[in-house]
């Protein structure tokens, strides 16, 4: 039976990414794009609730076919799932994208929360990065994105999880192999430019670095400095156990009586 996959990523419809990502798997099974129409990097896992979601069918002659939606990444597969579909795919992906989803950025990332949803969906989801926003090798991902499609689609992946995968933007032959990656702690560094427009008024740009937090072994981060392709099983359970008994030995009394 012919599988169904939906592909999906945060840098809008028309992105080169999402057509590599297109060309990729075109063949492996009926292909559906449902994307933001314009750029939503950095948005995260936000959802639309106090604005209609138009989705506009887009047909190209190369059989490139879905819709450009107005909203976010994670509305992007919850609509398709659960409105535009006929039936659910047997696999999401979102990318390929422009720059990292390495540490922390996995937090802010539009790409892992489009896979974030489709897991929350049930379905199988990977999320596929390219290590950097300048001269991307969009060919070496795309053929990282097509074996890890085939493989998904052939073993599955573990309840709850979504594979975060990351390419380093080398010639496929630098790339030294698959690592099985922990997500690495990090924090951005920001840094704010003060710049002043046409009529005065003040305003900021963000710009931020990565700062590494100690090391935790083999992690995304140094996977991919290191020329591997990163493989990083993430879910989202939020609760910090290792931090339960300090909350617990506070032992706080309500007064409210
Ligand atoms: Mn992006």
């Amino acid at each position: 039976m012919k599988k169904r996959i939906l592909i999906s990523n945060d840098d809008g419809i028309y992105a080169p990414g999402i057509q590599a990502m297109y060309e990729a798997v075109k063949d492996l099974g009926e292909v559906t794009v449902v994307a933001p129409a314009g750029e939503q990097s950095a948005v995260g896992h936000a959802i639309t609730l106090s604005d209609p979601i138009k989705a506009k069918p887009i047909s190209r002659p190369d059989g490139f076919r879905g819709y450009a939606v107005g909203g976010t990444p994670a509305d992007c597969v919850k609509l398709a799932v659960c409105a535009l579909l006929p039936k659910p795919p047997d696999l999401v992906l979102s990318g390929i994208n422009l720059g990292p989803n390495t540490g922390i950025s996995v937090i802010y990332s539009g790409t892992v929360s489009a896979a974030t949803e489709g897991v929350i969906l049930g379905i199988p989801s990977v999320a596929i990065s390219l290590g950097s926003y300048q001269k991307p090798r969009w060919d070496v991902a795309a053929r990282v994105a097509r074996q890890i499609a085939q493989h998904v689609l052939r073993v599955g992946l573990p309840p709850d999880t979504l594979l975060n995968v990351n390419v380093p933007n080398l010639p496929a032959k630098q790339i030294r192999g698959y690592r099985t990656t922990l997500m690495g702690r990090s924090r951005f560094v920001e840094k704010f430019d003060r710049r002043t427009d046409p009529q005065g008024n003040v305003y900021y740009w963000m710009d931020g670095e990565l700062e590494l937090l100690g090391d935790e072994g083999e992690t995304d981060i140094i996977a991919v400095r290191e020329g591997f392709v990163s493989l990083t099983p993430i879910w989202f359970d939020l609760t910090h156990r290792a931090a339960l008994p300090a909350v617990q030995a506070w032992k706080l009394k309500w007064r409210g009586r």
